[in-house]
């Protein structure tokens, strides 16, 4: 007689499913968005992102001891300035909102939280692309000093990690040589390599007043059509010295997690954006969907596709699950 194979055998009760899971994750590899601002109003809700907020200097602060509490202690800062110019220049402003969000984190937490600065014109911008202009047209090379001097800037004012996120040719290398040539050789970047133009970013752009005022970031950003050319950025920012990788989005992004997972020897991290977040919100909200089942699953779903590090909006309830031991 022929032997049934039962796989359901290893799914036999809670405890030897736990034991046999292919995925495994930790609350360190969770990285938390924040969006720092400046004026006196603690934190202003987001309408497009419940339950996100922009934070003063000092709601940021209560919103790191939050994290901190639920075991997240990595944060990647995107800072929204009050001034904008054509150039963008509160960037690399020496007292520019981000600069003072990192000395006021490096005074106050020390080395408790691993803080990784974007870095990127579009918030600063008073046009709301991401780098300078010529004509219509963002002038790559030109945007280049100014993305590095703003590296700089972040650096040191504190910042552990700078991720640029610009999209631009050449940034990675520009800015590892301008980390270089001022002693800051161990500053890691981690790079927005593979960046898709996308519907996702919507809510984002309410959040950080950074939507462009004319035209759109197809000439930078990805064509959502296209995985070969996901490797090619990745593989050309490994090799201008960029210690992470990055995919951006995150959930319908996944094949290109894979894909880049086999082709590069870093680390990679993706970014589940405020769109997901905001869709999973909205579907909570109009008792769809289970938010909390919702949010393990796409998770879980990120890991698997082979991300090493999670960037999310939900990464203290992730956290959390994660200790409970639902995930992870
Ligand atoms: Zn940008």
């Amino acid at each position: 007689m022929e032997m049934t194979i039962r796989p359901r055998r290893l799914r036999n009760g809670a405890r030897l499913r736990k034991m046999v899971r292919e995925t495994r994750m930790d609350p360190s590899s969770l990285i938390y968005p924040m969006f720092v601002k400046e004026g006196d109003v603690a934190a202003e809700e987001i309408p497009t992102m419940p339950g996100q907020y922009r934070y003063s200097l000092d709601g940021m602060e209560r919103q790191l001891d939050a994290l901190l509490a639920a075991g997240v202690n990595s944060v990647m800062l995107f800072g929204i300035p009050d001034h904008k110019d054509e150039m963008g220049s509160g960037a690399w402003d020496e007292n520019g909102i981000i600069q003072k969000a990192l000395r006021r984190i490096k005074k106050e937490y020390r080395d408790e939280l691993y803080v990784i600065t974007d870095v990127c014109m579009c918030e600063y911008t008073s046009h709301g692309h991401c780098g300078m202009l010529c004509g219509h047209e963002v002038d790559n090379d030109r945007t280049l000093d100014l993305l590095s001097k703003t590296a700089l800037s972040h650096i040191q004012a504190g910042a552990d990690m700078v991720a640029p996120s610009d999209m631009m040719d050449g940034r990675v290398r520009a800015i590892r040589e301008t980390l270089d040539e001022n002693g800051f050789q161990t500053a890691p970047i981690m790079s927005y390599a593979v960046k898709y133009a996308s519907a996702f970013y919507g809510p984002f752009r309410d959040a950080a007043g950074s939507a462009p005022s004319f035209g759109d970031r197809k000439g930078y950003q990805m064509d959502y059509h296209n995985s070969r050319e996901g490797i090619k950025e990745a593989l050309l920012d490994v090799e201008e010295g960029a210690d992470i990788i990055m995919v951006k989005p995150a959930m319908s992004y996944l094949d290109i997690v894979t894909k880049v997972r086999d082709v590069v020897n870093v680390p990679v991290a993706a970014y589940s954006v405020s769109g997901e977040y905001a869709m999973v919100k909205a579907g909570a909200a109009m008792g769809y969907i289970d938010e909390d089942k919702i949010i393990c699953e796409t998770a879980v779903a990120a890991y698997r596709a082979g991300c090493d590090m999670y960037l999310t909006y939900y990464a203290p309830e992730i956290a959390k699950f994660m200790k409970e031991g639902r995930i992870g």
